[in-house]
């Protein structure tokens, strides 16, 4: 890789146990890091969740998974999965908490750490998939196996975790959203 400030060709060197690559010319040090990401569980009044079926050209095409995306730089969580969910699904909905955090690892190398809400949609309207979804659809989760196939083991680990809180409200902790954003230096 090449320095993203001046340009130079890095160098790999141990930081630790860590491989790391740092520019010899102006001595800048990458650090790699995980994504922030968001993904939405999203519960209708029927009890269903709201799955998207992924665009070919993306990552596990033709699978299906959870609204997500990247959290946008100046972006808190909260609006990152707003927006995603109007991208991905085409309607508007509320937040109602956290209900879990998981770190995932792609078989494109990229490696994400993703904050999942849990949201109510109340309305009627269809759901209009747009962006890198194709289809999206209503399922019910009384059996798991009926589900389509899922792009994500997360989800999966996700969904199943939300459906023993739901039938056994005290197995999981749901986190409020008063700190979605903290301003200050
Ligand atoms: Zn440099």
């Amino acid at each position: 890789m090449f320095c993203m400030k001046c340009g130079s060709e890095c160098v790999e060197f141990m930081d630790g146990e860590i491989l790391r690559q740092k520019c010899p010319n102006c001595g800048y040090i990458h650090y790699k890091n995980p994504y922030p990401c968001i993904a939405v569980l999203i519960v209708n009044s029927k009890g269903e969740i709201a799955l998207g079926k992924r665009h070919k050209d993306s990552i596990y095409p033709g699978k299906w998974c959870l609204p997500c995306g990247y959290i946008e730089y100046g972006e808190n969580y909260m609006e990152a999965a707003v927006r995603e969910v109007e991208e991905e699904a085409g309607i508007h909905v509320v937040m109602d908490g956290i209900i879990n955090v998981v770190s995932n690892h792609f078989d494109n190398g990229v490696h994400s750490l993703v904050v999942v809400l849990l949201a109510h949609y109340d309305g009627d309207e269809k759901l209009h998939p747009s962006d890198d979804i194709v289809e999206a659809g209503w399922f019910s989760i009384e059996d798991m196996s009926a589900l389509p196939p899922l792009a994500f083991s997360a989800d999966k680990f996700i969904i199943s975790k939300y459906k023993s809180w739901r039938d056994h409200p005290s197995g999981i902790t749901k986190l409020t959203l008063e700190g979605a954003y903290v301003e200050g230096v």
